[in-house]
């Protein structure tokens, strides 16, 4: 018998995401000295610890769910939940620090990042007391773990199974890429819905522009670029002709960086065209460039780099008239964005950098899809133009950590999960599941409605 797609409505899927001490033996001090902070963390990820503890205050700490390893800037670990002398659930993010006054020396206690953390794990303390605050002055629980365990994971991986993930096992592989295309559905249409409310606010080509912005600055400079787009208003820019380029670079704060300066000795022509006009606008717009603080610099491939990203948002804003004529297919698109240019950022990855022997793609294959997922064919639901089995057909990598949490959680392995995200739609499926069933439970799965709503389609998909 053919699965059917029928028991994967969308309502059906809607409706289901609604939202002592340690038990530590064997006693060595030498492995406190031996291992680093990460293998500590390891360990601690493990479950070697155990899952009850006695906080400094004397409360009982129960570790409800470990949460998701962080490898960005932030906490240790997020999304953890807790319960605390067996009252409510806490949920937020672990920081595991070698030394509880390392949560001052770090500047955790300044750093609005770790102002969700509910628990601040360490290995030592000195004589005097320290105490674990948020910049909101918030006391977070501590737990002094002892460097006792009986067991070593040193190599845990970044989530753990999830309890759907038996289920998933037994259901056919169409089945459960029609559940996955279900949430790629539901992802899409918000995604149009939100495009649509913008447009309202802002006229259609604005809130293209933004949504363009946005889908360059991720993930770490969503916000900067959000922001610069609203300042630096598409309108204005056209108007500005050959100025918008240095506006744009202007109001981002790049051009107050001395760092740049540098730029001038490597390639002055570029610095040379973009403060030329700078210069004339900058008493104008000088109240509306952003803080330096906003730009998040690490953490990206060098191709990556917001320079080069807002060099790719200055050629949009030159091309806008053919932005706005593209046909509504999805290839088209691709193709067009795929054959952007520009004669400095193909050969630079920054401002100051050296030129590239090579030129370069001023996008790539990655960035071409991210765009295409949350910025065009939204655009093409939204308006009554799109055409679903086109965007079916997009082939995608496996890219970001956040997938690979949700394939770890829904498949076990990588392997498995292989064969369900090589399309864009598929990947966009999975984190629309994160998000509306592993980011809403607290529970460790527990309470989870995800398992019963995949064993449902099996039964209602036997022969
Ligand atoms: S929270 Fe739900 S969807 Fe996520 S892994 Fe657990 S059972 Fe699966």
């Amino acid at each position: 018998m053919q699965p059917s797609f029928r028991c994967f409505n969308e309502s059906i899927y809607q409706q289901a995401c609604t939202r002592v001490t340690p038990l530590l033996r064997e006693q060595d001090a030498s492995l406190v000295e031996k291992w680093t902070e990460f293998e500590w963390q390891a360990i601690w990820y493990s479950g070697a610890f155990g899952t009850s503890f006695r906080a400094v205050s004397g409360s009982l700490v129960e570790i409800v769910q470990f949460g998701f390893w962080n490898r960005e800037p932030g906490p240790d670990f997020v999304h953890a939940s807790l319960r605390v002398d067996g009252g409510r659930l806490l949920e937020g993010d672990i920081e595991f620090d070698m030394h509880v006054a390392d949560w001052e020396r770090h500047g955790h206690s300044q750093n609005p990042a770790f102002d969700r953390v509910v628990l601040h794990l360490f290995l030592h303390k000195s004589g005097a007391s320290h105490f674990t605050r948020t910049t909101q002055n918030r006391e977070v629980t501590q737990i002094h773990l002892q460097g006792e365990i009986d067991l070593l994971h040193i190599h845990p991986p970044i989530a753990h199974p999830g309890r759907c993930c038996a289920p998933l096992r037994s259901l056919p592989k169409q089945t459960i890429d029609s559940l996955i295309e279900t949430a790629a559905r539901i992802r899409m249409q918000r995604k149009a819905d939100q495009l649509r409310r913008i447009t309202i606010a802002h006229g259609l080509d604005e809130a293209l522009f933004q949504a363009f912005a946005v889908a360059l600055g991720y993930k770490l400079n969503k916000i900067p670029f959000l922001v610069l787009a609203q300042r630096a208003r598409l309108q204005l820019l056209r108007e500005l002709g050959p100025a918008a380029e240095s506006l744009l670079f202007g109001i981002s704060g790049f051009l107050e960086d001395r760092k740049t300066h540098r730029a001038m000795s490597i390639d002055p022509d570029y610095c040379r065209y973009l403060w030329e006009h700078w210069w004339q606008i900058r008493g104008q717009f000088a109240h509306l460039i952003l803080r330096q603080n906003l730009w998040r610099f690490g953490m990206t491939r060098p191709s990556n780099h917001p320079h080069r990203r807002l060099g790719a948002l200055a050629v949009l804003v030159r091309r806008w008239k053919e932005v706005r004529l593209l046909p509504p297919r999805l290839e088209d698109v691709a193709e067009w964005m795929d054959g952007l240019s520009h004669p400095f950022w193909d050969h630079h990855f920054t401002l100051n950098s050296r030129r590239t022997a090579r030129p370069f793609h001023l996008l790539g294959q990655t960035r071409i899809n991210e765009i295409l997922a949350n910025v065009i064919h939204p655009m093409l639901v939204a308006t009554n133009q799109d055409d679903w089995e086109s965007y079916k057909k997009i082939r995608a990598e496996l890219g970001n950590r956040r997938l690979m949490i949700v394939c770890k959680r829904l498949f076990g392995e990588t392997n498995r999960a292989r064969e369900h995200i090589r399309c864009l739609y598929q990947q966009q499926g999975l984190l629309q599941i994160f998000e509306d069933f592993c980011l809403a439970d607290t529970t460790n799965c527990a309470g989870c409605r995800f398992p019963e709503m995949v064993a449902k389609a099996r039964q209602d998909h036997q022969p």
